[in-house]
């Protein structure tokens, strides 16, 4: 057992940098195992770089309030350090070590790979809770990885999350709202319990300014040295990596057509370079299915490309499509995994030798004064372009090749990206932070302040939407029952309006329906026959009714594959829809919503979506040829998206589930709805002067 250190005993060297209590460790120390009498993953855990500081991060959690860990990715942060602190004792007594993730597909993935090599079944000693899936046992479980959205939620139960003794809160620089929440909370958590001991890891951060965040106040300083309390000047723990050297190639003219250069580029390392997998970055579900589809495509009828093992790597996929890209590509063949930018710094792929980098990633981007949403391909920073070069370099030397200038790169790519809270729309951080009892939202203590206009957005849509009162305060029973719902509060809010006009159990199929990517195959070479299979079930209301007719046909054939498959309907997600359904059902009933069903009256269905969702209501232009709509708000222009059963149908009043952005705003699953029910369902924001002079 390698030696780790103990309190009373001697201290692990530790090098201060002069600067106010911030310590470096040396890495000088190594690991002096032979190795002699351990597994084999254990022998693979000793080598990895987190393994050589063990002794010091555990010196440092016990003696600090919080720490803050910076590992290049793949030097066993997530999957490590979980389990150093089981180790040294940190689960003993009942309690838990947390460690959260903004995804929910590296929570799974990273809680499978700690149970295997703890040798654990899932689910038991490790765990592993999202949102909608627990797979954790109360009695049992004493490592749990989690969504920071997960967490956050359980503090409405357990505002002091008193079970757990450790919380690391990982891949901080990815900044997701929830993550930054998280932090601010957990600030004032850790006020009330000196025991409790943070852990702040990620890949690259600047670790001085998360630190200054952490600094206690002046009044728990005094105490130190008198009591048995940790420090509360964060430590800083850098770990060094071990990444081979990897060599950048950038095209020399840019492209338009970043799928189809990622396709060939594959292709030619296929042909020229030895062996090695490929790891591609692309933006999403979409043109990842894409790329992958012509890749497989290229492999039929070529024996050298049918060497690939092509695999898409984005959230939702299942846990055996998971577990392929894990497992180690057969001799004689080349992995290509085509990525989301999960893959950037959450998830560890071994073997990657060589990476494409499109230079593009989805972003969510709000606009406060149109308070407009939308998600949007848009450039990476350079920060993330480095990250994802790095993935090249793992095993051996490897090369990065960017679908993108140079000149680009220097010129034009920021240096960072901007944390998700300050490009969002926080209506549903503000009803969180509400339901925790934090009154103050805009004095909120918060690692990046979000502007005010963007939380005065947010308090004026909760006002509208029935769930803050007057004084800004949730409201009862309302406001807590949207709180309770864990989806986004004009879901919660068009759940809760169904159990009145008596259709929530069709309600609850078209929410669980949109808390899912996709329900619709991919389509890529065969738009035609989706566009066929879709109109076999389009409904002339829209698409919310539209995904009751894809549920009634899949109840009908009994949840077949086949009929999925014929239909181009993606059978795993409509497994996922029937899973969440289910949950949804079970939230319904506690909070007291009558199910019923409506038998097929599409008008209590509508009104029901619009309570939720009045605020993106939209009008035809009248004289328009091309379908332009524009919000009634801020008469913004957008168009319906091609994927909606109501593409070219254009009915003059609609709502809207989201938008997309590439040259347009696009509405996706959009609604046929009644002009006259925006003032029934949302006085405030509607008011009848508004509608008035708008043409019916
Ligand atoms: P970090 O969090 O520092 O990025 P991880 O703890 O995720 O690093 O990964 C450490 C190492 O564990 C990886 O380099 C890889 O070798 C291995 N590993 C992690 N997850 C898996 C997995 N699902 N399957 C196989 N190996 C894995
Ligand atoms: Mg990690």
């Amino acid at each position: 057992m390698a030696q780790f250190w103990k309190p009373g005993t001697e201290k692990p060297r530790l090098l201060d940098d002069g600067e106010g209590g911030v310590l470096f460790f040396s890495s000088s120390y190594s690991s002096s195992s032979s190795g002699f009498g351990f597994s084999s993953t254990e022998k693979q855990r000793q080598r990895l770089p987190v393994y050589k500081y063990r002794t010091a991060i555990l010196y440092l959690v016990e003696t600090h309030a919080t720490t803050i860990i910076v590992g290049e990715t793949g030097s066993g942060k997530t999957t490590q350090i979980p389990q150093f602190l089981k180790e040294a004792g940190w689960a003993d007594g009942g309690r838990v070590i947390a460690c959260t993730q903004p995804r929910r597909l590296a929570v799974q993935a990273v809680a499978s790979r700690v149970a295997e090599e703890m040798g654990v079944k899932l689910g038991e000693e490790v765990g592993y809770t999202i949102r909608f899936e627990d797979l954790t046992n109360p009695d049992v479980t004493r490592v749990k990885f989690l969504t920071d959205g997960v967490l956050l939620r359980e503090m409405m139960d357990d505002p002091l999350l008193t079970k757990y003794s450790v919380i690391m809160v990982d891949e901080a620089h990815e900044r997701s709202i929830s993550t930054d929440m998280l932090l601010g909370l957990l600030k004032k958590i850790q006020r009330r319990r000196p025991d409790l001991r943070l852990i702040i890891s990620s890949a690259t951060i600047e670790a001085k300014s998360m630190s200054t965040f952490f600094q206690m106040s002046k009044r728990r300083r005094g105490l130190e040295g008198e009591t048995l309390e940790p420090k509360v000047e964060p430590a800083i723990l850098s770990v060094e990596g071990r990444g081979f050297n990897v060599q950048i190639f950038y095209l020399e003219e840019p492209v338009s057509d970043y799928v189809q250069s990622a396709v060939s580029t594959v292709l030619s390392i296929h042909e020229q370079e030895p062996p090695g997998d490929i790891l591609v970055f692309l933006t999403g579900q979409d043109d990842i299915d894409a790329a992958v589809q012509l890749l497989i495509e290229e492999g039929q009828n070529d024996r050298k490309k049918s060497e690939l093992i092509v695999l898409p790597l984005y959230s939702g996929l299942s846990r055996a499509e998971q577990d392929l890209i894990f497992s180690p590509t057969p001799r004689g063949k080349r992995k290509v995994v085509i990525s989301t930018n999960i893959a950037e710094t959450s998830l560890t792929l071994e073997g990657i030798v060589y990476v494409i980098d499109s230079g593009f990633s989805k972003q969510r981007f709000y606009n406060p004064i149109t308070d407009i949403e939308s998600l949007i391909v848009a450039p990476i920073s350079k920060a993330s372009a480095r990250q994802r070069t790095g993935r090249a370099g793992r095993i051996r030397p490897g090369k990065c090749y960017r679908l993108y200038t140079e000149e680009y790169f220097i010129n034009e790519m920021p240096a960072e990206g901007i944390p998700e809270m300050q490009r969002s729309n926080l209506v549903t951080c503000v009803i969180q932070l509400k339901a925790l009892g934090i009154d103050n939202i805009l004095g909120f203590d918060w690692p990046s302040p979000p502007s005010p206009e963007v939380m005065v957005r947010a308090l004026e849509v909760l006002y509208s939407l029935g769930v803050l009162d007057d004084d800004a305060k949730l409201t009862s029973p309302i406001g807590f029952q949207v709180a309770e719902i864990p989806l986004e509060p004009m879901i919660s809010k068009m759940i809760l309006a169904s159990g009145e006009l008596g259709c929530s159990e069709e309600i609850m199929t078209i929410a669980a329906v949109l808390s899912i990517q996709s329900i619709w195959a991919s389509s890529r070479g065969a738009q035609k026959e989706l566009d066929e299979a879709r109109l076999r079930f389009a409904a002339a209301e829209g698409d919310h009714v539209t995904f009751l007719n894809v549920y009634k046909g899949f109840l009908q054939s009994n949840k077949s594959s086949q009929w999925c498959h014929k239909n181009f309907i993606n059978y795993q997600a409509m497994k996922k829809v029937m899973e969440v359904r289910e949950q949804l059902r079970r939230i319904a009933q506690r909070l007291g919503i009558i199910m019923k069903s409506c038998e097929r009256d599409t008008t209590a269905i509508r009104k029901a979506v619009t309570a939720g969702f009045f605020a993106n209501a939209c009008q035809i232009e009248a004289y328009s040829h091309n379908g332009m709509y524009k919000t009634v708000r801020g008469s913004q222009e957008v168009y319906i998206h091609p994927s909606s059963v109501l593409f070219r149908v254009n009915p003059k009043w609609v709502v809207y589930h989201s938008l997309v952005s590439t040259d347009r705003q696009y509405m996706r699953n959009v609604v046929t709805i009644d002009p006259g029910w925006l003032t029934e369902v949302a006085p405030h924001f509607y008011q009848q002067r508004q509608l008035s002079h708008m043409p019916h």
